[in-house]
């Protein structure tokens, strides 16, 4: 027998398999030479519990994901070390009476037992369904769209952005009024999970506690696992997830708090005194990259490689619309003047010329994007603040742009000499809606910037917080700012950008409204953003 099909008897001896794959694959195993691969297998549990998604749309196709997780926080999801052969149908129709596409891949243990099925052959900035197959398992059925084809203007572009949802802090409502748009994408800015251990309802956090994460702060790679599980165990995640193509970024929380390049948030500064070295932290990092690679719909060329991963890349609307993916994170300098997020404004550090937030090969990536030209719209699509923000008494916040003015000067200069008309930045982060002007120190406007507030993070909110209506005084470029929890809905035509800040008046209770707070236009060929 061979050491696996006794490795699964053993299993099933102990009873660890109640959930898991049955006796059929047991079968399956028994000849001298076992499989490698499980192609007929039974599972005593449904396996997709994790759901499915689809994402990095192409005008011939889209990524389509699942992972097997018959029991979801179970190491492995409660699989043995075997590779499961899943099924997969793209379709017209929901009924899958008209089958376009389909094929097989490995669900692999070394990847968490995920699939990513690279679609190809598929209509331009066309509607499909999708679903996967094991055994005699079938997944839910996801929707999913292309991109228009290259050459194609199309008559409009709309989509979401949104980002961190803090699963302890709140219901994921907000996603359940994602999944209800009609949407050709969702941009998601990262904070997809956070990586604190469980805070117990009644003990004291910065947020309130619904819903407690599984176990301690996460480290290794069946932690970062673990807690990706009980996240897409939510259902409004899970039904987001199956209506639109998502385009995933990742910011801090996916690794570790504030992480800055090789550094962690514990870089031997005033808050944390007692580093965690560059070659440690590279671990985690490492751990981190493969779970979010395994957990999120994204192709083979994001793959990471050891803690090193090229998230940053470009997907293409036509002649309407590049979307450029940065990473904020992973090439730029630790945050100056000893890190903590408030520092005065006079810090020798922030005068230093060479900052860096994107790292100069995805800076250059960046500008030869853009140099191209190519479409209407111009949209950079990353992660922290890059409006400047005086917070009152010299301070800024120095884990956003404003911790390395001089790479944010350069950004926006090169956007200005490349011509970069209707250039517009989508950010997450700070947990708070916020639309801004970014211009050249008195020049003229170079791009508008909407950041979208969070899912979940934060807890309920409310409309405006005192100490924002100072900064609002104190910052005239910044014309909005919103603490309600929600996503921001985006309308591109070739004439006008309009943004809509979406929000849900609770998420400490169910089943909240959706409401319209800010509707903001930028028009094509005129700079600067206008109350809609
Ligand atoms: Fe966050
Ligand atoms: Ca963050």
């Amino acid at each position: 027998m061979s050491s696996t099909a006794r490795h699964i008897l053993e299993l099933h001896r102990r009873g660890a398999l109640r959930g898991a794959l049955g006796l059929a694959a047991l079968a399956a195993l028994q000849p001298a030479m076992a499989p490698r691969a499980l192609g007929q297998v039974a599972f005593r549990a449904y396996p997709f519990t994790l759901g499915v998604a689809s994402g990095d749309p192409a005008p011939d196709g889209v990524v389509l994901w699942t992972r097997l997780a018959p029991e979801p926080l179970a190491p492995m999801g409660g699989l043995p070390h075997v590779a499961i052969e899943v099924r997969w149908e793209v379709a017209e129709d929901d009924r899958f009476t008209r089958i376009v596409a389909q094929g097989r891949q490995l669900a692999r243990p070394e990847l968490g037992f995920s699939v990513h099925a690279e679609v190809s052959g598929l209509q331009p900035a066309h509607g499909y369904f999708y679903r996967f197959m094991v055994g005699r398992e079938v997944s839910r059925v996801g929707r999913t769209r292309t991109a228009p084809a290259a050459g194609a203007t199309p008559e409009r572009l709309r989509f979401v952005s949104a980002g961190c949802q803090h699963l302890e802090h709140g219901f994921f409502t907000a996603w359940r009024h994602v999944a209800a748009e009609e949407l050709d994408f969702v941009y998601h800015s990262g904070d997809y999970l956070y990586e604190y251990r469980g805070v117990q309802p009644g003990e004291p956090s910065w947020g309130p506690t619904l819903r407690s994460h599984v176990g301690d702060e996460i480290h290794t790679i069946d932690n970062y696992r673990q807690r990706y599980a009980q996240y897409k165990t939510d259902p409004d995640l899970a039904a987001a997830h199956a209506a639109h193509p998502f385009i995933m970024a990742f910011d801090d929380h996916e690794v570790d708090n504030d992480w800055a390049g090789a550094i962690s948030e514990e870089d031997g500064g005033r808050r944390f005194p007692i580093a965690v070295p560059p070659e440690v932290f590279a671990l985690r990092k490492q751990a981190a990259f493969q779970a979010w690679w395994e957990n999120m719909p994204l192709r083979r060329a994001q793959l990471p490689r050891g803690p090193e991963i090229i998230a940053y890349r470009e997907l293409r609307f036509g002649q309407l619309a590049r979307l450029h993916v940065l990473d904020t994170r992973s090439w730029r300098d630790d945050q100056p003047c000893g890190g903590s997020p408030a520092v005065q404004r006079a810090c020798d550090e922030l005068q230093r010329p060479d900052q860096q937030m994107l790292g100069q090969a995805q800076e250059s990536w960046l500008m030869g994007n853009i140099a191209e030209g190519g479409a209407t719209w111009q949209v950079l699509a990353q992660q922290v603040l890059m409006m400047p923000r005086d917070l009152g008494n010299s301070q800024i916040n120095v884990d956003k742009w404003d911790g390395a003015p001089a790479a944010r000067t350069r950004l926006l200069r090169g956007l200005a000499e490349r011509g970069a008309a209707n250039a517009v930045v989508l950010t997450g982060d700070s947990h708070n809606a916020w639309v801004a002007d970014l211009r050249l120190e008195n020049g003229p406007v170079v791009a508008t910037e909407f950041g979208a507030t969070s899912i979940s993070s934060g807890g309920d909110g409310n409309e405006m917080a005192p100490a924002a209506e100072a900064v609002l005084r104190r910052n005239p470029h910044i014309h909005f700012f919103n603490n309600r929890r929600g996503y921001s809905l985006h309308e591109a035509t070739a004439r006008r950008m309009e943004v809509t800040q979406r929000v849900v008046p609770f998420v400490t209770r169910p089943d909240a409204p959706r409401e319209d707070r800010g509707v903001f236009v930028v028009e094509a060929g005129r700079a600067g953003v206008q109350r809609g």
